[in-house]
């Protein structure tokens, strides 16, 4: 596990260098909730963009989706939420905080000596009472019962109730998938862990629908493509592993289900589900819609409900992942240097462009190099202060290339590429630049 402290250094990274601020901060904050700066809207939108490239503009099975984030409110009546989407809660009479009574051993009494909830004599736990997640507001002018909806605690309901339409226009044929990435809230009990557990998170979910009897072979496809995705991104491979769902862990619609955890500074924790969840959701919208959601084989000229395995991962977690796995910290003559040691893929800048000195037309050289390389690459131009302190500055954010004009580039039309990882230096041709950083990038 990673030394403690790495979270509080990360989170104050991320402030201080515009990725991750807390939401309303000038308010105080509010619990759980917070927003990206210009350099984390960047990272987490190369997220979206690595994974709906790898599920959606990649494959010939797989169709994008993006449905509304409010739906009629049978939706979650008939996909067990209403019912079943609860966590155990449990009351501190003492503290008056709140826990989720099956996470007891994990979660931290504010008393010290620091123990877990209920260990202190002085700790008064309530009996558990079941607590639904999901927020409720209202639609129209009147707050009255009638009136609820829910903000989604999830996108997969928006593409179970659309499977039908998106099969009709887009002549797919079973076995085929629908993507979409989008906002989910949940009000979780004890969230925490900077961006790890939020009330308003991002998904990125995809619903695979095969033939009965087919989706034990497909989710271990899916299982296989899925962590290979999470290699892609640059995660280390020996942080990642597999946790199987035991009966007790199952949640209410699944018929199997593993995790894809990570190893955090706070111990091993899940980024992606994959379920393999039968027929479970279409036949419960069919059942509750009275519309038939079933498939015509027009080859074995059989209709049949398909069956379906998910893959759900957290825009957000996957971006604290990233930025948790590439952090590091390490001597270089007698100072620290801060890294974020990206994927070049995922980096927020992917080359900063850097005038020697602000003299001898360098600027407009450089100037010119910057407006020419942003057309094609995130691109960041920095003529202030020494030039030791611009590359650690770049280091820090992860920026994968620094490219410097200096006195040479009058007379020869050469440039410095510094690489972030080696630090090490070569001379380039401004015309090879952009070939060059296409082929590293
Ligand atoms: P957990 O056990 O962590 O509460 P879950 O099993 O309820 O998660 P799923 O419903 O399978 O999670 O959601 C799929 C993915 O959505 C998770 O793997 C995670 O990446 C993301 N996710 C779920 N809840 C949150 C949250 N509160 N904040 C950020 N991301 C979340």
């Amino acid at each position: 596990m990673a030394p403690p402290g790495v979270m509080d250094k990360l989170v104050s990274l991320c402030k201080r260098r515009g990725f991750v601020f807390q939401s309303s901060e000038i308010y105080g904050g509010l619990g759980s909730v917070w927003d990206y700066g210009p350099l984390g809207a960047e990272l987490k939108r190369n997220v979206k963009d690595a994974w709906w490239q790898a599920m959606v503009r990649g494959r010939d099975d797989i169709e994008g989706l993006d449905a509304a984030i409010l739906m009629h409110p049978k939706v979650w009546e008939a996909s067990g939420h209403v019912a079943g989407f609860t966590d155990p809660l449990v009351d501190c009479k003492t503290c008056k905080s709140r826990f989720r009574a099956d996470q007891l051993e994990s979660a931290q009494c504010p008393q010290k000596p620091s123990k877990h909830p209920g260990e202190h004599t002085a700790c008064q736990l309530t009996e558990p009472r079941m607590f639904n997640l999901m927020f409720k507001t209202f639609m129209g002018p009147l707050e009255e019962q009638a009136a609820v909806v829910y903000l989604r605690p999830e996108t997969a309901q928006g593409i179970y109730v659309n499977y039908l339409n998106v099969l009709q226009s887009s002549r797919q044929k079973i076995p085929f998938g629908i993507a979409q990435i989008g906002k989910a809230f949940r009000n979780e009990i004890t969230p925490g862990n900077f961006i790890f557990r939020t009330r308003e998170f991002e998904q990125m979910e995809m619903q695979f629908f095969v033939t009965p009897g087919s989706e034990d072979e497909w989710f271990e496809r899916w299982r296989g493509l899925r962590m290979g995705w999470h290699r892609e991104i640059g995660l280390t491979p020996e942080k990642l592993r597999w946790h199987q769902h035991g009966p007790g862990e199952l949640a209410h619609y699944a018929r199997a289900a593993y995790d894809i955890e990570y190893e955090f500074p706070f111990g091993w924790n899940e980024i992606e589900g994959i379920h393999n969840r039968g027929d479970y959701d279409l036949s419960a919208h069919q059942k509750a819609s009275g519309k038939k959601l079933e498939y015509f084989d027009q080859a074995a000229n059989t209709r049949y409900l398909p069956s379906i395995v998910e893959t759900s991962a957290g825009a957000d977690r996957v971006t604290l992942t990233l930025l948790v796995d590439a952090f590091r910290e390490e001597q270089v003559e007698g100072e620290t240097r801060t890294v974020l040691g990206l994927h070049p893929r995922m980096a927020p800048i992917k080359v900063a462009v850097l005038p020697l000195v602000n003299k001898d037309r360098m600027p407009e050289t450089a100037t010119e190099l910057f407006n020419d390389l942003r057309k094609r690459f995130s691109s960041f131009y920095d003529d202030g202060g020494a030039i030791g302190r611009r590359y650690r500055r770049q280091d820090e954010v992860g920026t994968p290339f620094c490219v410097t004009v200096d006195g040479q580039t009058a007379v020869d039309h050469t440039v410095t590429v510094r690489q972030r990882d080696s630090m090490t230096q070569e001379r380039i041709g401004m015309e090879a630049l952009p070939a060059y950083l296409s082929e590293r990038l």
